[in-house]
């Protein structure tokens, strides 16, 4: 069996190798009816990759064979990848993969809550991130886990979850005058927002959670541009008319085609990190932060920037007419106990909340 248009990278191009492995397995394992009996068979598959090396049609039959062998050798019906790096790589991926499915089903998924906050310093909601508390590597970031949350469709449990975290949590806070303002942001994968009914699952799940749709704000990456855009731009206003906000998260990193932008039901686009982090002393990234800036106010559209470590970045985007601001500089993603603490939102009955709940640094002062 010959593979082509695989995936251009290595792991990824041997996950989708393993996976066709799998189905012939899966196939060749039914039984067989022949001559009036079942008979059954134990396939041994062999696996090698190639691409990047020129190497004769020989060699390569080689390699397979002797990854077959190997299959064999660990007790056949499986298959093995020549590489032995490789089968380390793919050995670790389906592990993690059974991790993260046993680790969503006891409750190991929660949600930290990173502040954003307006012109003024002032604390105007926060974006909900996963994090995954493995009982034994500790603390596990998102980047570690959603790409292959994503690539085995895990992704659509855990974006539940999150999201009826984030529900609960928006109506926890409409019970609390100090906090009954606070917007929050759900990051949304391609493959969560195209689902089959996506629109209902998050309507259903404000109603069940009895939160405000208009608290709530889904981010979206611009991956979502890449598939069909009619259909994008229908699930968007059936949640739009609900109350539902949009941003595009990670502005400028992917594919933005300027006409869809102005065609999608947006409110708000997220500078990305990486433009913000060396917007200081890279000059393309200043212009482009600019760009995005100005492209934003003449769509009508809010802008947060990700990613403020240091005042001089919050001075540079305030100057250009940044509005909203996340990073660092005013807080890390936290447990909500933490977030609530860190922002001074938690106040006896009768209590009066400040008005001003995040210092905010001015341009120049130390961070
Ligand atoms: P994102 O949505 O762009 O989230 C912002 C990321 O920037 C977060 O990383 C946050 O911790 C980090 N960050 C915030 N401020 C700063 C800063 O000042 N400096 C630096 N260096 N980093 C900062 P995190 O939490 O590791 O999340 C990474 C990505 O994983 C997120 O990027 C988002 O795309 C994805 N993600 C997280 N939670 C979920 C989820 O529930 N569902 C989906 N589909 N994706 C998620
Ligand atoms: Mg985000
Ligand atoms: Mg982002």
């Amino acid at each position: 069996v010959m593979l082509d248009s695989l995936a251009p990278d290595l792991p990824d191009a041997a996950a989708q190798a393993e996976t066709v492995a799998e189905k012939l397995l899966a196939s060749l394992n039914q039984p067989f009816a022949l001559d009036g009996g079942q008979h059954y068979s134990t396939p041994s598959i062999g696996i090698t990759l190639f691409g990047e090396q020129r190497l004769t049609v020989d060699e390569l039959l080689k390699r397979a064979d002797l990854a077959m062998y190997q299959a064999k050798a660990a007790g056949r019906n499986t298959q093995r990848f020549f590489d032995p790096d490789m089968q380390a790589a793919v050995n670790a991926r389906s592990n993690l993969e059974a991790d993260l499915r046993q680790g969503l089903a006891r409750g190991e998924i929660l949600v930290h809550y990173q502040p954003v906050v307006d012109h003024d310093g002032k604390l105007v909601g926060a974006e909900a991130l996963a994090r995954w508390r493995h009982p034994q590597r500790g603390m596990i970031s998102p980047a570690d886990f959603i790409p292959l949350a994503e690539q085995t469709g895990l992704i659509l449990p855990l974006g539940q979850t999150v999201l009826h975290t984030a529900c609960s949590q928006l109506a926890a806070w409409a019970q609390n005058p100090a906090t009954a303002h606070l917007t929050l942001s759900v990051n949304v994968s391609a493959r969560q927002f195209r689902q089959a009914g996506f629109v209902a699952q998050v309507l259903g799940t404000l109603k069940d959670c009895q939160a405000d749709p208009r608290q709530l704000k889904l981010e979206l990456t611009e991956s979502l541009l890449l598939g069909d855009i009619e259909d994008t731009i229908e699930r968007m206003e059936q949640l739009k008319k609900e109350g539902v906000g949009f941003a595009l998260d990670d502005f400028g990193t992917g594919y933005s085609s300027l006409s869809y932008l102005k065609r999608l039901p947006l409110d708000q686009v997220k500078i990305d990190q990486s433009f913000v982090r060396d917007v200081l002393s890279d000059p393309n990234d200043a212009a482009i932060v600019r760009t995005i800036l100005a492209l934003a106010k003449s769509l009508d559209l809010e802008v947060v920037a990700e990613g403020v470590e240091t005042a001089g970045q919050l001075g540079f985007l305030r100057l250009h007419g940044c509005e909203g601001f996340q990073g660092y500089l005013f807080g890390k993603p936290v447990p909500v106990e933490m977030f609530e603490r860190d922002h001074d939102l938690i106040h006896p009955a009768g209590g009066v909340p400040p008005v001003q709940t995040t210092p905010i640094a001015q341009p120049g002062a130390r961070a």
